[in-house]
């Protein structure tokens, strides 16, 4: 057993769990950070595993290997370019030449081709003769033309090809494609245990119960956060240097990343203002709440922020008016 590579003891609860239910299409569904992608990972390693155990894949054998080495003909990887190169699952010949090239950026949603080539993946006959697993993730990253072109797979499956599909945003998946799949809603880990594993990938001791906080308690979110440099000093003084109109923490965060810390902090001053705890934010970080109607309407701009965030006209600007916004939030009065 690789003991290095072992994913967090919840995802192997979980693991464990859905092998003896033995579905042919799971749906991973829950809010992000909770490692939908590394369970359906260990989904894909123990179906294609020679020695497959119940609680999962072996982890050394040829198929264990090949899966590890991103290189397994039996499994097709169905992800957002962007994501397939930070995670190295290797891209189509095509998609790469053309990525080379420069003749385009690499695709943050899943690609109509992509889902063209997994179609003739479900007609091929199985390499190794363990049957074939496709991985979506995220799904709900795929258009519709995309999502159409797999629930054409899903609903005539070939007898030995699996699907596991995992989502972060499964309400945004057409409802044609949850139908065809067993949920499994993700677990969240304990806090204890989320901790524990937080310091066994090297995040500082002192850091982790703010970085969990930060996350809502969601470790792959704490992971990331640590990984990009986030500390305590800074999360807990986001919010008031930001009621300062001082927003030099978020300079280089992705907008999507300042919205959702933003919402975050928001989230946190309307639970103080309804009289309950805060929750991402410790209560003696926050500046005193501010008026009810405001801190509501600052809430709607952000949600509507988050919707097109991804695509910001002037990133600069965006971050100049979000930090304005935020500044007149914090400090209107009661
Ligand atoms: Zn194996």
């Amino acid at each position: 057993m690789v003991v290095l590579n072992a994913p967090p003891p919840w995802i192997q609860v979980q693991t464990r769990h859905l092998l003896a239910l033995d579905g042919h299409a799971w749906l991973l569904h829950g809010p992000s950070g909770l490692g939908q992608y590394s369970l359906a990972l260990e989904l894909a390693r123990a179906w294609l595993c020679d020695r497959p155990g119940a609680t999962g894949a072996c982890g050394d054998c040829p198929s264990c290997h090949a899966i590890d080495v991103r290189g397994h003909t039996d499994l097709c990887v169905l992800m957002p370019e962007t994501l397939m190169l930070e995670l190295g699952w290797p891209l189509g010949e095509k998609a790469q030449v053309e990525i080379d090239d420069k003749k385009r950026k690499p695709s943050k949603e899943i690609r109509v081709e992509a889902l063209r080539d997994a179609v003739e993946f479900a007609q091929r006959t199985s390499g190794r003769g363990r049957g074939k697993v496709a991985l979506v993730y995220p799904a709900e990253r795929m258009n519709a033309i995309a999502a159409n072109a797999l629930l054409k797979t899903l609903e005539e499956p070939a007898g030995d090809l699996r699907f596991v599909l995992a989502s972060e945003a499964a309400h945004q998946l057409l409802p044609t494609i949850r139908s065809r799949c067993l949920g499994h809603t993700m677990v969240w880990p304990a806090p204890a245990e989320a901790a524990h594993w937080l310091r066994q990938q090297g995040v500082q001791p002192a850091e982790v119960e703010v970085l969990l906080r930060a996350a809502g308690g969601r470790p792959d979110d704490a992971l990331a956060y640590s990984r990009a440099g986030l500390d305590t000093q800074s999360w807990s003084g986001l919010p008031k240097a930001l009621a300062r109109g001082d927003g030099s923490l978020l300079a280089n965060w992705a907008p999507s990343q300042t919205v959702d810390a933003l919402l975050k902090l928001c989230h946190d001053l309307l639970a103080v203002k309804a009289g309950a705890a805060p929750r991402f934010f410790a209560t003696a970080d926050l500046p005193p709440a501010g008026s009810l109607i405001v801190l509501t309407e600052w809430w709607r701009d952000l949600v509507g922020t988050a919707r097109t965030v991804e695509h910001p006209f002037n990133a600069g600007l965006m971050l100049e008016t979000l930090v304005s916004r935020a500044r007149m939030a914090l400090n209107s009065r009661p």
